[in-house]
Parts: C-alpha cells; structure tokens; sequence
C-alpha cells in the first residue's frame, strides 16, 4: 500500500502530476480541491465551501476533514492513494495520520513540487482561460491563495521533514520530465 501526499503551492502541478501517478501505481486520486468544485451547487455546505474558496481562503480545517475523510471511505478496498491539496494545514496533517492509524496504514511520502512564485502566477493566469475558476481570473485572488500556501500550507513541510517523509521534487520543467521525477522519488522511498 502506498500513500502518497502530492504537496505544493496553487499552479505547482499537483493535479496534472495527480492523475498520472495514480495511474501509474494504482492509486485513487483524492483532490479535495475537486470534491468542493464536484458538490451540489445548491446544497449548504457547497455553498459554504464555496464561500471560502473564491476568495482564495481555506475551507475551515473541520468541514475539510470531515469530507475528506468521507471521501476515503468511498474506497475501502484501495492499493492507496494520493491526497492531492490535502492537508493544507498542520491540524489536517495530524488528523490524516489518526485517521490512516485507525485504518492500519500511514502515509508513505510527501511529495513537493517546487516551483517559484512567478512561474506560478503565470500558469494560474493561463489556466483561467480554461478551468472557468473564479479563484484562477483574478490576480489579487491568486496571490492570496500564495499568501495563504505560505502562512497556513507551507509549514506542513516541516511536519513531514520531521518524520523523513518529505521529498523536494523540481517542479519546473515537462510534464513527463516532472512525471518522471517524482516517480524516481517514489520508487526510491516505497
Ligand atoms: P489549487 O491547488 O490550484 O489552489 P485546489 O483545487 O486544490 O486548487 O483548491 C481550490 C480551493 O479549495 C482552495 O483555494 C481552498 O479554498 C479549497 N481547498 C481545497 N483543499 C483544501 C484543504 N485541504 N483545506 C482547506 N481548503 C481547501
């Protein structure tokens, strides 16, 4: 069983990287980010969440572990999987591990793409014209989700340096150049 946590800041390319992992290892790819886009529109909690995230703010930590961990037990017979945007802050990291712990499992690795602010402003600002996200169309909101990536996200790397999970992983360059970093990188720790 591998359980990978694909770590970056927004535009780093943990949804395209994503997806190609998980085919590769046979993994199901849990985006939270994809959960509240994929909720009912007219529900409360959609709404809710929604409220958050087109300013570029983090759902509170509760709500998010709660579907998360809704999410996870839609699989129960998974080889693993990738958390991707998930955990987003430290109290999220905690509650994984007591989470995998009751399921007798723990996380392999964290994976962080490494990419620089610029680069990253760039590739949301192009991604706008595809995804329809509001959270992608304005500059100011896009560097609020870097602002927030760097006070509330960033420390979880240390939480993982601490129990010799992290892996830094050179996020700039092809997508199959990229790909095939990370996959050395996990090959190397699984
Ligand atoms: P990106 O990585 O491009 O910022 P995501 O699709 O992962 O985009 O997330 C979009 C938004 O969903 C975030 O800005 C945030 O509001 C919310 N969100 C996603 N994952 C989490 C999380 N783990 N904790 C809190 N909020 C989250």
């Amino acid at each position: 069983m591998i359980n990978i946590v694909i770590f970056g800041p927004p535009g780093a390319g943990k949804g395209t990287q994503s997806i190609r992992l998980k085919e590769k290892f046979g993994l199901v790819h849990i985006s939270t980010g994809d959960v509240f886009r994929a909720l009912d529109p007219e529900s409360d909690l959609a709404k809710l969440a929604k409220s958050y995230s087109d300013k570029g703010n983090l759902v509170p930590d509760d709500i998010t572990i709660n579907i998360l961990e809704s999410e996870v037990a839609k699989h129960p017979n998974e080889d693993g999987v990738i958390y991707d945007g998930f955990p987003r802050t430290e109290a999220q990291a905690e509650a994984l591990d007591k989470f995998l712990k009751t399921k007798g499992t723990s996380i392999t690795i964290a994976l962080a793409l490494e990419v620089k602010e610029d680069e990253l402003r760039e590739r949301l600002k192009n991604r706008a014209i595809d995804s329809g996200r509001p959270d992608d169309a304005d500059p100011a909101i896009i560097q609020n989700r870097i602002d927030v990536y760097k006070q509330q996200t960033a420390p979880v790397a240390d939480y993982y340096k601490a129990q010799n999970k992290y892996i830094g992983v050179n996020g700039i360059g092809s997508i199959e150049d990229i790909f095939e970093r990370l996959c050395d990188a996990v090959q190397a720790h699984a």
